[in-house]
């Protein structure tokens, strides 16, 4: 079996996949679906450190991405979209889908944001939304966004993080009103559930928004009441949430705290064997350098490369995204991959290979 060491999906443990496998209940009609509803959105709370109300949609991640626009952005709202990576460009095209008008905050791929540029937009424009990544996947960069998630705030503007690939890795913003995490990244579940922590204030300005969607509605999800049958807008990935569930325990089992700890080691003993053959990491500033994904600048040809460990190591890494597709190696080290023993054979593999 190929070892998946891709920035998610990322390798599925034998429990989770056992539990995929199971018996389904109808969602529709057993109330112990309900049970295990609350149950995840109660352990995604801890994982979210939250007291939000957490909810869980049958879609992959870019669903989370697609319905936070949809539903919080009217026609002629002004969305300030920071953009330091792809993911970050990407939420202006929502926007633009959904009639609302993007502000593009464009900072450099391998830096963070300047929080008096924040306070710029804000002055110039009447911002209702704004919207931005934690860890961008393509680049290995992590945000550090409190400061401008407070000034945000005290301007009365809704803010949306995309924390896919951050959430279950390592702590996530708990300021912003929706932060957005998917099944298949730090939860090493397979991709098909989406998580959305969704603060009251983003709740008020989702039921004054209009309705323009219906599978990308989360108003339909807000407060289910799960004393009764069909608490949800249509039938939940039933097999997919006995996954998560699994998913979870094994986090919260583990303990956040040591499974955070497990990442920025597991992150470092990336690094340190990466300049050991020359590579460096994408972003400019070590500080910004994600505990979930290691991104590393190559001379050579990325797509090649990669192949190359594939078939002389069967280990099975990425390569950049968009504009620097060719240019970065990634090492996905999160949730089952963030393992010290994966790490250093991915990385004797890359050197092996690079070596040639
Ligand atoms: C994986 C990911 C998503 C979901 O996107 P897919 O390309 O469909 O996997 C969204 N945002 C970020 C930051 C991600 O890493």
């Amino acid at each position: 079996m190929t070892t998946l060491m891709t920035p998610g999906p990322t390798e599925v443990p034998p429990d989770v996949r056992e539990a995929m496998g199971r018996q389904i209940q109808n969602p529709d009609v057993d109330p112990e679906f309900n049970v295990l509803y609350d149950e995840l959105t109660g352990e995604l709370a801890r994982v979210y450190d939250t007291d939000d109300e957490v909810v869980v949609l049958g879609g992959e991640g870019m669903l989370g991405l697609e319905a936070s626009v949809a539903s919080l952005v009217d026609p002629g709202d002004e969305v300030l979209c920071l953009a330091n990576g792809p993911f970050g460009e990407g939420f202006a095209d929502f926007v633009e889908l959904y009639d609302g008008e993007p502000i593009v905050y464009e900072a450099s791929w391998r830096a963070g944001f300047d929080v008096d540029v924040v306070k710029d937009y804000l002055e110039a424009n009447d911002i209702d939304v704004a919207t931005m990544v934690h860890c961008e996947t393509p680049t290995g960069l992590l945000n550090d966004l409190d400061e401008i998630l407070d000034v945000l705030s005290d301007a009365g503007v809704i803010t949306v993080v995309d924390a896919v690939s951050s959430l279950g890795g390592t702590p996530v913003p708990t300021t912003a009103d929706v932060v957005i995490g998917a099944s298949q990244k730090c939860f090493s579940a397979p991709p098909g559930l989406t998580t959305l922590s969704i603060s009251d204030e983003a709740w008020a300005k989702i039921e004054a928004t209009g309705t323009r969607s219906f599978y990308a509605d989360l108003e339909l999800w807000h407060d289910p009441d799960l004393d009764e049958p069909q608490a949800f807008p249509y039938t939940h990935l039933v097999s997919n949430c006995y996954g998560l569930e699994v998913a979870l325990e094994r986090l919260l089992e583990e303990g956040l705290a040591s499974v955070y700890h497990r990442h920025e080691t597991v992150a470092e003993e990336c690094r340190e064997m990466g300049a050991e053959i020359g590579l460096d990491p994408y972003p400019a500033e070590e500080s910004l350098y994600s505990p979930t994904v290691t991104a590393f600048e190559i001379d050579s040809n990325a797509s090649q490369v990669v192949e190359e460990v594939l078939t002389e190591h069967d280990i099975r890494l990425a390569t950049g995204l968009g504009e620097i597709a060719d240019d970065v190696i990634r090492v996905g080290h999160m949730g089952y991959a963030a393992d010290g023993e994966r790490v250093a054979e991915t990385m004797d593999a890359l050197a092996d290979v690079l070596g040639d």
